[in-house]
């Protein structure tokens, strides 16, 4: 039912006319802001959630404004019931949802990048999202990567999970030394690993065999094994902008590794990057694969490691802007 002022007004007013009583009249007047005020508050009472902790208060402070015994006693001028600090407080809007990063930071490469960092042979990446990280590889050498790290401000008894992409020293010689130092991650590695090395890290960690789209980390999974030799694993992060994959040394072959990663996932694939293993590569293998790329759909990409210096210039001039110029200390940060 809807009722405005005049209405109501008008109502008392016509009653009036009838009765003798100055008191009557302004009761009956009374009463009729009170009909109105009722009304109002109900109207505004249902705008606001009654979740909303705010409107719970402006409703029980009018409930305690409009007395209706205390009103009609009284014989001076009534207070009208919707005073200004009855009106509900505007609803809160919400805030905007803050955005998550995902961080790529490369903590070991034979690239440098960033002063004061240390380059040797091999490929080490730390990928953090929200409170969950992965370091993809070691390195080959443990006092490095603990040495980068903490001039990076990264914790290695933060590391809360490793992959290994395949077995040779450049990209795992540095793990024993993290362990060492008090980091209990777990270690996902391709079950081709052999025997030995497996049984090593089964002494200080949990050890799992990846399968393919193995989660590892929120958004963050393993492509699992493809052949080499040796076979290797990449990470794959999936990102609102598409696939990111990471590879350690590409032995099955980027191009085949980078399919893989597009045919498992079913995603664009926004980033490729480390190493592509292109050192030995003719410009003209090197032409094919950017072209398998360009194929595929490769938004960017960001070789270093074993990616050969022939092979970056020919990537950069193939990709132009949407090339990154990586190596040990460059961060990537993607909005997850
Ligand atoms: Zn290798
Ligand atoms: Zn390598």
């Amino acid at each position: 039912m809807r009722v405005n002022t005049g209405q109501v007004l008008f109502f008392s007013l016509m009653l009036t006319r009838r009765m003798v009583s100055t008191r009557s009249i302004i009761r009956l007047i009374v009463i009729g802001l009170l009909i109105l005020s009722g009304l109002s508050a109900c109207k505004t009472g249902s705008i606001s959630s009654s979740e909303n902790p705010l409107s719970k208060a402006a409703e029980t402070s009018r409930q305690e404004d409009s007395d209706p015994t205390e009103v009609l006693e009284s014989t001076s001028t009534p207070q009208p019931t919707l005073a200004p600090t009855d009106i509900p407080e505007p609803t809160p809007q919400p805030t905007e949802a803050k955005v998550e990063m995902i961080t790529i930071t490369i903590v070991f490469d034979n690239y440098p990048y960033k002063k004061g960092l240390k380059t040797a042979w091999g490929f080490s990446a730390f990928i953090t999202y929200k409170d969950q990280n992965v370091l993809f590889d070691t390195g080959i050498s443990g006092s490095i990567l603990l040495e980068n790290m903490s001039k990076m401000n990264i914790n290695p008894l933060e590391v809360q999970n490793v992959a290994l992409s395949h077995e040779h020293n450049d990209h795992i010689a540095g793990l024993p030394a993290l362990l060492s130092a008090g980091a209990d991650p777990k270690i996902y590695l391709p079950p081709s690993f052999s025997p030995y090395l497996k049984n090593q890290y089964r002494k200080q960690a949990e050890v799992i065999e990846v399968v393919p789209g193995h989660p590892i980390a929120e958004r963050i999974s393993s492509l699992g094994e493809i052949q080499g030799p040796p076979a290797e694993q990449a990470l794959v992060i999936d990102t609102p902008q598409g696939l990111v994959v990471i590879i350690g040394c590409a032995h099955p072959g980027v191009e085949k590794m980078v399919l893989a990663a597009k045919r498992q996932f079913h995603e664009q694939i926004y980033l490729v990057m480390g190493g592509f293993h292109l050192g030995n590569a003719s410009s003209n293998e090197v032409k094919k694969i950017i072209n398998e790329f360009k194929r595929i759909g490769v938004v960017y990409v960001a070789p270093c490691h074993c990616t050969g210096d022939q092979a970056i210039k020919q990537f950069k001039e193939a990709f132009g802007d949407n090339f990154i110029s990586v190596g040990v200390g460059a961060v990537i940060e993607i909005e997850g």
